[in-house]
């Protein structure tokens, strides 16, 4: 049976991390940039980097992806999607208003609020507790993080930080608020892809 691939959005922002954290779990031959709907074919689960999602946003748009992704995740696609990427995954995106505005997949039942912790000066570090996870709290990088200020009946919250959800599930869908991929604690990218059947 041929190996199942996995994908890393590669429109902008930090998809080279993702590539290399996932490479060293499963191998770089199994780890796939997707650039086009023709990529997406390909893969059997999808990581959302993070970057800027307005950019992220209008480039799923130009590139055709955005209707290919929104299809093939409620067929079942595994999708983990941090910061940015779950700006884009979620239901309702605050601010809104702007034409500029990123525009919501609506994958995931959470509102979201962007920059809600702060600037870029005030990104931080902070150890978190995920469920499921084992071998003690996660150190979790927050950069112009994004709060997650509602959360739909049907998602679980795997982690919290001062009250808020930072780490959700729904079914096939994982948003985190902060960067896994920027440690080298890989233990978040195993967790999902082993729930994935892909591990
Ligand atoms: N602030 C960015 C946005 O709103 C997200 C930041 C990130 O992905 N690190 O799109």
């Amino acid at each position: 049976m041929p190996k199942k691939l996995i994908g890393v959005l590669a429109l902008q922002g930090d998809a080279p991390e993702h590539r290399q954290t996932l490479s060293d779990i499963v191998g770089a031959d199994r780890v796939v940039l997707v650039r086009s709907p023709a990529d997406l074919e390909k893969v059997s689960a999808l990581v959302l980097p993070g970057g800027e999602s307005t950019t992220l946003s209008r480039l799923l748009v130009a590139t055709g992806l955005r209707q290919p992704l929104i299809d093939r995740t409620k067929k079942g696609m595994s999708v983990l999607a941090t910061c940015a990427g779950l700006i884009l995954l979620s239901k309702r995106i605050e601010p809104a208003g702007s034409s500029r505005d990123p525009l919501p997949l609506g994958l995931l039942d959470v509102r979201v609020r962007r920059n809600d912790y702060g600037r870029q000066t005030d990104s931080f570090e902070i150890p978190v507790e995920v469920k499921g996870l084992r071998g003690g709290a996660f150190e979790a990088s927050f950069i112009r993080a994004p709060r997650i200020i509602e959360v739909g009946k049907r998602v679980s919250i795997l982690a919290k930080v001062g009250g808020s959800a930072v780490v959700v599930r729904e079914d096939n869908r994982w948003g985190l608020t902060f960067h896994p991929e920027l440690t080298q604690d890989d233990r978040i990218h195993r967790l999902f892809l082993e729930t994935s059947g892909l591990l």
